[in-house]
């Protein structure tokens, strides 16, 4: 008796390709990005997120995570 085979369907894509499409990570120094446009180098953001810029991320709203480690590098700079 073969029932149909339930198996479940491994369509789970991470989003983690994506990701970086919808936020505007925060580089340091923001030359690195204009560098990276030109090089097709991936560039580290503040929170860790690695990715090649290949589009100005203007129109997104800033990362929360690198919004934060950035407000926390200027805080402790300020003293
Ligand atoms: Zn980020």
């Amino acid at each position: 008796m073969s029932e149909v085979d339930l198996r479940p369907d491994e369509d789970l894509r991470t989003t983690d390709d994506g990701d970086h499409e919808r936020f505007a990570h925060v580089v340091v120094p923001a030359s690195a990005v204009t560098e990276a446009y030109i090089t097709g180098a991936a560039v580290t953001a503040l929170c860790g997120k690695t990715w090649v810029p290949t589009r100005d991320p203007g129109r997104y709203p800033v990362c929360p995570t690198c919004k934060e480690i950035l407000d926390l590098a200027r805080a402790s700079r300020e003293g």
